[in-house]
């Protein structure tokens, strides 16, 4: 009797030095916004068949979510004339002549061309990734989507700039070319809308500067320290120290990835998303965490 006592009395306490120990009710309760809510409805696809697809919404609206009443879109803000050369102390990723210090995501060469001094996908290229791994970083970033508009929507002038290969911040032509917020450029895909659209018109040189501070994770995998972003489109600020709730690679039309835990570095990668877009003067500057 005595001893079942004890058991009874020392239960709670154990329990609760195992629940300090892995750390996951406190790691999953610290951030209180957004509030991510998931769920998953059986929809019939183009070949009638009966799928279920999973949804995802962010303080209640939907990722991706295309009606302005739910999700407007970012006002239009005139960029000014930018220059972004790199200082002194900057890494150049990419200075107009070679693909030196770039790769195919599997380590092999990249099949990405240089023309023109500027760096554009082939067909079929895949990504183009640097071999050098960044963390929390600065980087510059020049692009220009083709000033032949073709498309619409998702499919005008796509890439994407990729932290860590992983955080997406959506290159796409966004001038006159309305999608859902969440995807148009300078969105942090499926998570964040640009605060306003800075686009220049298709064709022309447009910059991100970017200013990341990488996740942290505990060694259960749980996220302690999100992501953070602070973005200038052309000079316009468009993402003001974004703390990112999760991942941003697709997960279903409606629904994006969850953190999941990754070292301290990554590749900066460029997507190739079947349209020719350019890059050009691309440099970092690695940063403290
Ligand atoms: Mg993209």
């Amino acid at each position: 009797m005595e001893l079942k006592f004890m058991k009874t009395r020392l239960f709670l306490p154990f329990i609760l030095f195992l629940l300090l120990l892995t750390g996951t009710p406190f790691a999953s309760a610290q951030f209180e916004t957004p509030v991510i809510k998931e769920w998953v409805v059986k929809e019939t696809n183009d070949n009638g068949e009966v799928e279920e697809v999973e949804y995802m919404s962010l303080d209640g609206v939907l990722v991706h979510e295309t009606d302005p009443a739910l999700a407007p879109q970012p006002p239009v803000v005139q960029p000014g004339a930018v220059t972004g050369m790199p200082p002194s102390d900057a890494i150049v990723l990419f200075n107009g002549k070679n693909t030196d210090g770039w790769s195919a995501d599997d380590g092999s060469p990249s099949q990405w061309i240089v023309k023109g001094g500027a760096l554009q996908p082939v067909e079929d290229s895949g990504v183009i990734r640097t071999v050098q791994e960044f963390g929390s970083c600065q980087l510059h970033v020049e692009w220009a989507t083709p000033a032949t508009v073709e498309g619409d929507g998702q499919g005008r002038g796509n890439s994407g700039v990729f932290l860590m290969g992983q955080y997406e911040i959506q290159i796409l032509d966004s001038y006159d070319n309305t999608t859902y917020p969440d995807g148009q450029a300078g969105a942090l895909y499926g998570r964040s809308a640009p605060l306003v659209n800075a686009c220049r018109k298709p064709g022309e040189w447009q910059s991100y500067d970017i200013i990341f501070h990488r996740p942290v994770f505990d060694a259960s995998g749980n996220v302690v320290k999100r992501a953070t972003f602070t973005i200038l489109h052309n000079g316009v600020l468009i993402q003001d120290h974004l703390e990112l709730s999760g991942g941003t690679l697709w997960k279903s039309k409606h629904s994006v990835v969850p953190y999941e835990a990754h070292g301290d570095k990554g590749p900066i990668t460029l997507q190739d998303h079947g349209n020719p877009v350019s890059f050009r003067n691309i440099w970092v500057r690695e940063l403290a965490d």
